[in-house]
């Protein structure tokens, strides 16, 4: 006689849907809510870390196929619904509703930084996320422009309320700017304008604050990291070396504030010609996703030079509003989801008290033709010798300027083992080759997105 069709049977074969980016099953994750079976038919909500879930389509059909198997089941019926988690450390009274709050920062202007944050957030408003987008890039505000809101009401009220434009709640720092004069912002100007952007403004219920930093690294960076505590940091750049050379400076300065990187996307990545709509790699497309392996943080995607981008922007309607099926939009899309998911597994990480996923349980063995680690999650690498060596970080494989790799691949023999390895804190390890390379310190994150595995790679 076949198994009853019972809650639980239901629930066990859910146990092999996993969820790609927090590396455990949805029933684990307590992501099955009102789970029902009446005559047959199974009705239950898979409740998401975020709407932008970017595998959210890939997981309802998984949950499908294996309840579809058990005998008896005539109709499977899956709602997908998602709560963003709040980020731990954020509980600063006034901002106690904002559950991330999310910087966007780029080593220079001219990136297209705010075109990628306003585009981001109305994406993640268009999957059902509360998004609200602040702009404090006080030295070149375009966001006004590409949202069509020049100005804003002033306030009846003690606090502020912010504009409203296609889903996303929107303030600028530019907005609290007396008259209509260019403003030279000293620091404590700035810190002003920010703290009252930050606590002056009913933002209501917001699952992503995301805040447009101006370029480079300053007193806004500083005040912002001083006084909210972010989920993270996401950056943007252009292929070129150049622009990722100044990225890697904010990201430093991300790093001494203790703001985690949630990762980088590349901005003008290929050009998508008009007329024809061919392609072409006018900046060598791809740098970005390359330096996003060897620094070891989260490669979040890729967004064209495209005239509709600049054109939409410039009519205050951002492409992803204006032409949602358009390669451009399907692009941000795809960033605002990838964004999503490192904020949710962020969340997750520090719900368990540490990343499970770079904290190395043990180096299963650092001698010969790889290196095999074994990681908290229960995950296993195994590193070729040569690989890795080809993947050094160390200042004389990559320069310390243009943030390029030196080391020619070719140059490394695949015959290249480890000879030893040690630890570096509680954070990295270093390696002894046999062609007698020492200098590199890997850390554990760089090692787990080194793990050539099609699971991580993916
Ligand atoms: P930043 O905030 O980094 O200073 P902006 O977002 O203001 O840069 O963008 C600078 C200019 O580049 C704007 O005219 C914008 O419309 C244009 N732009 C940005 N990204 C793209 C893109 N992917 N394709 C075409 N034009 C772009």
């Amino acid at each position: 006689m076949p198994a009853a069709l019972t809650p639980d049977a239901v629930l066990a074969a859910l146990k092999v849907v996993q969820d790609p980016d927090l590396h455990r099953d949805i029933v684990s994750l307590g992501f099955i809510r009102n789970l029902t079976i009446r005559d047959g038919e199974v009705r239950f909500d898979i409740n998401l870390t975020t709407p932008a879930c970017p595998v959210k389509e890939r997981m309802k059909s998984e949950a499908e196929t294996a309840v579809r198997k058990l005998a008896g089941v005539k109709a499977v019926h899956i709602n997908l619904t998602a709560e963003v988690k709040a980020h731990a450390g954020l509980d600063t009274t006034a901002l106690a509703s904002v559950k991330n709050l999310v910087a966007i920062g780029s080593g220079k202007g001219g990136v297209g930084k705010s075109t990628v944050s306003a585009n981001i957030a109305v994406a993640l408003a268009r999957e059902g996320a509360r998004v609200g987008l602040l702009d404090a890039d006080i030295y070149g505000p375009s966001i006004p422009t590409i949202l069509g809101v020049l100005d804003i009401a002033q306030p009846t009220g003690p606090r502020m309320k912010p504009a409203e434009r296609h889903g996303v709640r929107f303030m600028s720092m530019g907005f609290m700017a007396p008259g209509d004069q260019p403003l030279i912002w000293r620091g404590p100007m700035a810190h002003k304008a920010l703290q009252q952007c930050l606590f002056g403004v009913e933002w209501g219920i917001l699952d992503y604050l995301l805040i447009d930093l101006p370029p480079g690294t300053g007193d806004v960076h500083l005040t912002l990291a001083q006084s909210v505590p972010l989920t993270g940091a996401a950056i943007v750049s252009t292929p070129q070396d150049l622009g990722l050379m100044i990225s890697k400076k904010t990201l430093r300065m991300f790093e001494t504030t203790k703001v985690p990187i949630l990762g980088i996307v590349e901005n003008m990545s290929t050009y998508l010609c008009p007329h024809c709509g061919k392609e072409d790699d006018l900046f060598g497309h791809g740098t970005v996703r390359k330096e996003a392996v060897t620094l070891g943080i989260p490669f979040l995607g890729e967004i064209p030079l495209d005239a509709a981008i600049r054109k939409a922007s410039d009519e205050g309607v951002p492409v992803v509003a204006d032409a949602p099926d358009s390669p451009s939009a399907k692009a941000f899309l795809e960033a605002a989801r990838a964004l999503a998911a490192r904020v949710s597994v962020k969340n997750f990480d520090a719900a368990q008290g540490s990343s499970e996923r770079t904290r190395l349980s043990r180096v299963l063995s650092a001698s010969g033709a790889r290196l095999s680690l074994a990681w908290a999650d229960g995950h296993e690498s195994h590193l070729p010798g040569a690989y890795l060596r080809r993947n050094c970080p160390c200042a004389e494989c990559v320069s310390e300027n243009t943030g390029k790799r030196m080391l020619d691949p070719k140059s490394v023999a695949d015959t290249v083992t480890v000879r030893k390895s040690a630890p570096v804190g509680q954070y990295a390890l270093s390696f002894e080759f046999s062609d007698g390379h020492a200098t590199g310190i890997y850390t554990f994150d760089a090692l787990r997105a080194l793990c050539p595995c099609g699971e991580c790679q993916r």
